[in-house]
C-alpha cells in the first residue's frame, strides 16, 4: 500500500485560499498528519458532461490518483468550486477512491440555494464533506450514526446535522489506519 508524507491538497481550478487554509489547519489535527498544498491542477475539461453541465467526479478522481502516483502522499485530497456527479445521481459531494478524495464546493454555500451567504457555514460543510471522503481512504465505511461524518450525506441537511466528528467506533477505526 501507499507510503509517503501525510495529506496533499490540490486545488483543481480556481479555490479560495481560505478554504485551502482552513483545510490544511483542521485536516491535520483531525488525521494527525502533516498536510501541504500541492500544485493546482487546471479543471480536466474532459470531465464536463454538455447535457449535465456537470464535471464527472470519477474523472478527475483518475487524474488525482494518477497525479499521487507521481508525487506520492499518503493521501490526495482534490478541490473543485465545479458541480460533480456520477451517471446514477443528480449530483455528488464528492467521491473517494483508493487513496484519493474530492469534493465540490458548489452546493455547499448558501447561495446556490437562494439563501444569504454564511461563510462559518460554508467552511463547516467544507470541512465536513473533505473529512468524510478522506475517511473513505482511510477504509471508513458510511456510518449509521447520524451524528458521525461517516454518516451518508443525501442533502445538505445531513451534512449540516453531523458535521466533522467522526463516531467513538468511527475513529477509533481511523485511527488503526493513520
Ligand atoms: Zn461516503
Ligand atoms: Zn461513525
Amino acid at each position: 500500500m501507499s507510503s509517503g508524507r501525510g495529506i496533499v491538497l490540490v486545488a483543481i481550478g480556481t479555490v479560495d485560499n481560505t478554504v485551502i487554509e482552513m483545510l490544511k489547519h483542521n485536516l491535520s489535527t483531525v488525521f494527525n498528519t502533516q498536510v501541504t498544498t500541492g500544485k493546482d491542477m487546471a479543471v480536466p475539461g474532459y470531465a464536463f458532461s454538455e447535457k449535465r453541465k456537470q464535471y464527472w467526479s470519477t474523472a478527475i478522481l483518475h487524474v488525482l490518483l494518477e497525479q499521487n502516483a507521481c508525487i506520492h502522499y499518503k493521501k490526495i485530497l482534490g478541490i473543485v468550486d465545479r458541480d460533480l456527479y456520477v451517471p446514477d445521481l443528480n449530483f455528488v459531494f464528492g467521491e473517494a477512491g483508493g487513496d484519493a478524495a474530492l469534493i465540490s464546493l458548489t452546493r455547499l454555500r448558501q447561495e446556490f440555494h437562494g439563501l444569504p451567504e454564511d461563510s462559518p457555514l460554508f467552511l463547516r460543510r467544507t470541512l465536513t464533506e473533505a473529512v468524510h471522503e478522506l475517511g473513505h481512504t482511510y477504509g471508513l465505511r458510511h456510518c449509521s450514526e447520524l451524528q458521525c461524518v461517516m454518516f451518508f450525506s443525501n442533502t445538505l441537511r445531513d451534512t449540516d446535522r453531523k458535521g466533522p466528528e467522526f463516531c467513538p467506533p468511527c475513529k477509533s477505526e481511523c485511527s488503526k489506519s493513520i
